[in-house]
């Protein structure tokens, strides 16, 4: 393994970082942010550069790369506006089932729109909680269709209001066999609603969306091919890597910020950065950044060669890295002193942000128990 970038990944580095720099006006992220907007302008755009779907073959519309090179444009983004970067790298969310497990049709007609910027995708887990006798959340039809049924599922959804498609996760009859459906957000019994005024990731536009009896087409439903891993696992495995770019790029800007504001700022007759203490939080800062950016691109590296300790790699790289990013952006805020409570220095909801990706989907006191299982009992 290689510990250097090469030209094409650097590239792609420069190249995002650019875009970000250009593109990421904080006035603007502080309206979609009020708003709770999804900037669909930027998604098109960033979509017309090759950034969205980037791992997705040419035949699909992306560029044949690896998700390593994803994460290394969701850092660059994420570092520059932690909301509009986070929002962004969400807009294929869940796609990665589609691209691992579907067949050649749901391909083709399923990814394009997403690098095309016509649509975005996000997953809707559904709780097995029927008992022996509910109905369970999802049926297959009884006639020999392969139609199934969502009969009823609640979750919340990033980017609600824009067109796109859910990739449903849950159980039928057989609690131990995971199932994938596609659903488009349009089709019938299928409810997207409100804000839930979330404290952070605004700009994600996060929405309620309930289904109440689905009908899903064969033709939806994501079987995969025999002795492939399941698709939920896929879908955390590629979920923690991006969580975990999302949270480095957000330290990584927090911790620019700070030094920036650290050389600045003057009290008692010198800039802040010569006290000692200032020095010492932005040294175990910078320490923690380097760890997790190297834990990040081995781990990023592991799942494009499909290396055997990725599962518990992914949980510990989430783990460190959402605790790092939180950990940051609370000393970012500190070292900004009064300033840093402020809507305009951004630094506030860069901490709103990290701590919200730490609790959405598998927490991270679920990574700890995944750890600790491999920990023990393997
Ligand atoms: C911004 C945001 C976006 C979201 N987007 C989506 C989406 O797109 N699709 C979707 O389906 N859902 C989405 N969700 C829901 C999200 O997946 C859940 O909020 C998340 O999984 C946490 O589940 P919960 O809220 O039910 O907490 P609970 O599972 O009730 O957990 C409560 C507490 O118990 C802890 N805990 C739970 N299990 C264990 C365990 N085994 N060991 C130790 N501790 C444990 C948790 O860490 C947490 O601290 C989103 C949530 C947020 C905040």
């Amino acid at each position: 393994m290689k510990f250097e970038l090469t030209d094409v990944q650097r590239d792609i580095q420069k190249a995002a970082r650019e875009f970000a720099e250009k593109e990421f006006d904080p006035d603007l992220a502080l309206e979609l942010e009020k708003e709770e907007r999804f900037p669909e302008p930027l998604f098109k755009k960033a979509c017309q550069l090759g950034f969205i779907g980037i791992d997705y073959p040419e035949q699909y519309g992306g560029q044949s790369l690896g998700l390593f090179e994803n994460v290394l444009v969701i850092e660059e983004f994420a570092r520059k506006d932690s909301g509009i970067g986070i929002s962004l790298s969400l807009a294929d969310l869940g796609s990665c089932i589609i691209l691992k497990h579907g067949d050649e049709s749901q391909k083709n007609r399923f990814l394009p729109p997403i690098t095309l910027g016509r649509a975005v995708s996000s997953v809707v887990f559904i709780d097995p909680s029927h008992s022996a006798e509910e109905e369970p959340s999802i049926a297959e039809a009884m006639d020999d269709s392969g139609e199934y049924i969502i009969n009823k599922g609640e979750s919340q959804t990033p980017h609600g209001s824009f067109e796109g498609t859910f990739i449903v996760l849950g159980t039928g009859f057989d609690p131990g066999k995971i199932l994938a459906l596609i659903v488009e957000k349009d089709r019938e019994g299928v409810m997207i609603s409100g804000s839930n005024q979330m404290m952070g990731m605004k700009i994600s536009s996060i929405r309620k969306v309930v289904l109440n009896r689905v009908k899903v087409p064969a033709d939806h439903v994501i079987r995969g091919r025999d002795g492939e891993k399941n698709p939920l696992m896929t879908y955390h495995q590629v979920h923690r890597i991006r969580t975990s770019a999302q949270a480095l790029g957000i330290s990584q800007g927090a911790f620019e910020r700070a030094v920036r504001h650290a050389r600045e700022r003057e009290q008692f007759g010198r800039k802040i950065a010569q006290f000692q203490g200032i020095q010492f939080m932005l040294a175990e800062l910078y320490t923690r950044i380097e760890a997790v950016r190297s834990l990040v691109y081995r781990v990023a590296f592991a799942y494009d060669v499909q290396s055997p300790d990725l599962e518990v790699l992914t949980s510990v790289t989430r783990l460190l890295a959402t605790e790092v990013a939180v950990k940051t952006t609370v000393e970012s805020i500190q070292i900004h002193g009064g300033v840093g409570l402020m809507k305009e220095y951004s630094i506030e909801r860069m901490f709103r942000d990290a701590k919200t990706i730490q609790n959405y989907e598998e927490t991270n006191l679920v990574q700890k128990a995944l750890i600790a299982r491999k920990i023990v009992f393997s």
